[in-house]
């Protein structure tokens, strides 16, 4: 078994961004500039849009967090976003999800300009990854590609099975996978909490994604023998073992899992830390207009 390792890949593309950005400083007079907005007191939201915040400042990035009262309303968070849309020093621009409940996701999605959409989520860029047009692509599936690509797995022709199909990851992995390109080509099954025979589904993958939310679902009598498995499963639990208070656990049973594989994402040290890497490229393309004109 091989360690699909996001320590290493994410630390060398990191190196990679911040040699970019600073060419691109010289040439803007300005530093590429993310802007993420968090609504509430989640303490895993606030724990992301720190590490991003973090980062951006590693790879050379200007960051502005905008953390607002979960009581904010739904018209002034979109007069946010307006704002911002219309401020061209500023690149990228992103929502930590989830939302309180008298909040409108898809709204609030629909209303950040495709063009600082560097999370991907926006129809616009959901639509044209689907057609492999030039887009932003949601950073999770973006991160699982760069690592991929990193290890130069070649997964034309083979079985690709992904657990799970939310809007953010699992199913633009699964459009990902399945699009003419590298990596890519795989034939796709796309399960859900409706798939009957589960176990079955997974058991044909060669490279199976799990993006379930679940502790240890994927277990070693699920998984074929050499497959490549990609856990995305971030499952906090607390902990009196760890300095922070708590524990981070995937969705996969790595421990027996790992036994039988060919590749395997570790949690916490795997698609965490690539989901920032394609936040960060997202953030440097819009910033050079190569995706979308300025
Ligand atoms: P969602 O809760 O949006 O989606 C979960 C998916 O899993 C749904 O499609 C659901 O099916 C499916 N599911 C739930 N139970 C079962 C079951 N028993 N059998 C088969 N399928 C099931 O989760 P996300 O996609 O947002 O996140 C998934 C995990 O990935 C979470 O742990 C999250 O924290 C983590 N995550 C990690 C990221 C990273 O950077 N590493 C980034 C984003 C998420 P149905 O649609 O039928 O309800």
């Amino acid at each position: 078994m091989k360690l699909l390792d996001g320590k290493v890949v994410s630390a060398k593309l990191k190196e990679d961004i911040k040699k970019e950005a600073a060419e691109l400083t010289i040439k803007l007079g300005r530093k590429p500039h993310l802007v993420a907005i968090l609504v509430g007191n989640d303490g895993g939201s606030e724990t992301y849009v720190a590490s991003k915040m973090r980062n951006c400042q590693e790879v050379g990035f200007e960051s502005t967090n905008f953390h607002y009262e979960s009581t904010i309303s739904e018209e002034a968070l979109l007069n946010k976003i307006q704002e911002i849309n219309q401020d061209d020093q500023i690149d990228g621009l992103i929502v930590q999800l989830p939302l309180p409940k008298h909040i409108d996701p898809e709204k609030v999605t629909e209303a950040i300009d495709y063009r600082k959409d560097v999370d991907g989520f926006h129809p616009i860029n959901l639509g044209r990854m689907q057609r492999n047009l030039p887009c932003f692509i949601p950073a999770t599936p973006y991160g699982i590609l760069l690592m991929l690509d990193h290890y130069q797995l070649d997964l034309a022709g083979k079985k690709a099975v992904v657990v799970g199909r939310s809007n953010i990851v699992g199913s633009p992995m699964s459009i990902l996978l399945g699009r003419n390109s590298n990596p890519g080509n795989c034939t796709v099954t796309l399960t859900h909490s409706k798939t009957q025979n589960l176990k079955e589904e997974v058991l044909q993958g060669d490279i199976v994604i799990a993006a379930i939310g679940r502790k240890n679902f994927v277990t070693a009598d699920m998984v074929k023998e050499g497959a490549i498995v990609v856990d995305v499963g971030i499952n906090r639990e607390t902990s009196t073992e760890t300095k922070s208070g708590f524990k981070l656990f995937g969705d996969v049973d790595f421990e027996e899992v790992s036994k039988k594989v060919s590749y395997i994402t570790p949690v916490p040290g795997g698609v965490g830390l690539m989901t920032i890497i394609g936040l960060l490229k997202n953030t440097l393309e819009a910033a050079k207009g190569s995706i979308y004109q300025k």
